[in-house]
């Protein structure tokens, strides 16, 4: 199959964790025409050298906001893209319960920035980072796309994931040839095989990666084991850790996927991203400390709210209509991650 290298591509939020990788797998698969914006809100500008230094070319970065209404209409004069890969937001679930309309208006009203000033300027292709997280508390594992999604997400963040999902359906069907996909990605981990980039977010961390490397770094005491009494095999949380290098694999496929429809066909496709199996909060700290060769210590606390036990993907839809599945285990994740610690 032939695909469109040629494509200018957007990706806002860029800097950070899959971003970077994903700009990272881009190069890596012929597409050389790849700008970012990003307010560096929760990552550093030095990783547009890290880009460059595995990949050979560093795309153009734009310092900017999505909120920046003036700044977006600039850079899409500035430039005309093929396709955009939105990944800017805020993403603390935490925070996102205490300062809720800045969740909202980050993620909501800068995706609908972003859409006005794709609409005016003519790019129609949309790749969006969402969550596992919008199918809510109800839904049976492994989690099919078609489960309903929507009801009883537990904090902000989530809702507004669901909420910008609902925009983009409206938004396809609303004029031909917006082609739109949604990705779920379920529980990014790992990072570059090269050690040069990674998670690396500013602030208090609330995911189990970052928190596991703050306490291999000394930064933080112990790491909190959210509960034993879950009904899983070890009583701890099951999740579906993805290596975030398939991820952004994943989203090279989802790209391939748009450049192959017709351009004045609309679509809106949906995939969730993961590897399809449950590990639990136990066997990733197991795996850690196996590559490691160091304990960490931890100690066993209360669940906490609004977490549930098991949650993975079905990741069938992906395999079939993206070609795309994973290559990397939990094994890899957590040797790039000592890379990546240094
Ligand atoms: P990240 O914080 O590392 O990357 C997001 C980037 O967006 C950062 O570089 C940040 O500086 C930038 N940004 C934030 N607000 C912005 C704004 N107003 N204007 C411009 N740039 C802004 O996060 P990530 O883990 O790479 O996540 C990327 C996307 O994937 C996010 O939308 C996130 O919600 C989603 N997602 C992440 C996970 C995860 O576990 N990491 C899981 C599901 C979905
Ligand atoms: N977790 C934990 N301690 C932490 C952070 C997370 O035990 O400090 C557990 C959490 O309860 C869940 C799993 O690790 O079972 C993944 O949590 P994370 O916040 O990374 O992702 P999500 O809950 O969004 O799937």
């Amino acid at each position: 199959m032939w695909y469109n290298v040629g494509m200018k591509i957007l990706l806002t939020g860029g800097t950070g964790y899959i971003g970077s990788h994903t700009a990272v797998e881009l190069v890596a698969a012929g597409y050389k025409e790849i700008v970012i914006f990003d307010n560096l809100s929760n990552s550093k500008e030095l990783v547009m050298a890290k880009i460059a230094e595995i990949s050979g070319i560093e795309p153009e970065f734009v310092e900017g906001d999505i909120l920046d209404k003036v700044a977006l209409k600039g850079l899409f004069k500035k430039h005309k893209f093929d396709a955009v890969m939105h990944f800017a937001g805020l993403k603390a679930v935490g925070e996102s319960v205490e300062k809720p309309l800045q969740y909202y208006e980050t993620n909501v009203g800068g995706t609908v920035n972003l859409l006005e000033a794709m609409r005016v300027a003519g790019c129609k292709k949309i790749i969006f980072s969402s969550s596992a997280t919008v199918y809510g508390e109800h839904a049976e594992v492994p989690y099919s796309e078609d489960a309903p999604t929507g009801q009883g997400i537990t904090n902000p963040y989530g809702e507004t994931k669901h909420v910008i999902e609902e925009i983009l359906k409206d938004v396809a069907e609303s004029e031909s040839g917006w082609q739109v996909v949604i990705l779920r990605y379920f529980n990014p981990v790992g990072n570059h095989p090269s050690g040069l980039i990674g998670e690396d977010p500013n602030g208090i961390p609330n995911n189990l990666m970052p928190i596991v490397m703050k306490v291999a770094r000394g930064e933080m005491a112990e790491l909190l084991i959210f509960g034993d009494d879950y009904d899983t095999p070890d009583g701890s949380g099951v999740r579906d850790f993805i290596h975030v290098v398939d991820l952004a694999k994943g989203h090279v496929a989802a790209l391939e996927k748009l450049s192959g429809l017709a351009a004045d066909d609309s679509a809106i496709l949906i995939y969730n991203l993961g590897t399809g199996g449950g590990r639990s909060v136990f066997e990733v700290i197991a795996t850690y400390e196996k590559h490691a060769g160091k304990k960490l210590p931890r100690r066993v606390v209360d669940r906490r709210l609004g977490d549930i036990g098991e949650v993975y993907a079905g990741v069938e839809k992906a395999a079939r209509e993206l070609g795309w599945k994973t290559e990397l285990d939990l094994d890899d994740a957590m040797r790039d991650t000592l890379k990546f610690l240094g």
